[in-house]
């Protein structure tokens, strides 16, 4: 069984069509939260990923934000115009999707969250510390985060050492207890503008993490177009 793993797609169709259309087969799809705000395509996104096979996914700290689950004044300034923006967007066939997500899903081996399984909408996880204090609060083998936007591996080590991030793996056998993150589709934030998103399959139990190069003017010209902040638009040249 192959299973594509995607996050923070970010209102960012474009991003997200070619991330699906160069995955190759996959038979299932787990999306780790943030399907909204920043980018310009929030309802065509949730409609697309409403259709995807076998679908499980979670919520993100902007879909919150967009259905008032979340306090919007937490956000930056460039973040909260888009999430304004986003609620006055959004149809209700999309208000309805975004409600019905849970904060955490569990599937066989592995636990799926936004942000951390301590605080699966709102935590970061993005260093040893944090991973090492994050084992405790999932039971299964793997846990999958998003919210970073950077691709990231922790294994949990044996004692009380901290977490080891993992490098410079982009197919891997895992092996023990995992935390991982598949990087994002619609904003990536390690320097690198390239989409991006994991194949997992449960029953090898590997994680093969891909980028694809995708038409990023044609997703500026529809910021500038809705007048959403530019600086969201730039960001995506560079990939910060
Ligand atoms: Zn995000």
């Amino acid at each position: 069984m192959r299973v594509l793993v995607i996050s923070d797609i970010h209102s960012n169709l474009t991003a997200l069509e070619t991330v699906l259309s160069s995955a190759g087969r996959y038979d299932t799809v787990w999306c780790l939260g943030d399907l909204v705000g920043y980018g310009p395509d929030p309802n065509e996104c949730i409609a697309r990923v409403r259709t995807l096979p076998n679908l499980m996914c979670v919520l993100g700290n902007h879909d919150a934000a967009t259905i008032e689950k979340m306090d919007q004044q937490t956000f930056n300034h460039e973040a909260s115009l888009a999430i304004s923006w986003t609620k006055h967007e959004i149809n209700a066939q999309s208000k309805e999707f975004l409600l019905s997500l849970p904060q955490q899903q569990t599937v066989g081996d592995v636990t799926l969250v936004h942000g951390s399984p301590r605080n699966p909408v709102w935590e970061y996880l993005s260093d040893t510390i944090t991973a090492l204090q994050s084992f405790p609060y999932f039971n299964t083998l793997y846990c999958f985060v998003g919210h970073t936007h950077v691709p990231a591996m922790y294994q949990e080590n044996p004692g009380d050492g901290p977490a080891t991030l993992v490098h410079d793996y982009l197919r891997i056998d895992l092996s023990g207890r995992t935390i991982l993150n598949p990087g994002s589709v619609g904003q990536p934030r390690d320097c690198d503008r390239r989409a991006s998103f994991a194949l997992f399959d449960p029953e090898a139990h590997t994680w093969e993490l891909r980028r694809v190069e995708y038409d990023i003017l044609a997703v500026q010209q529809r910021i500038k177009k809705y007048g959403l902040p530019w600086k969201d638009a730039q960001r995506l040249n560079e990939g910060w």
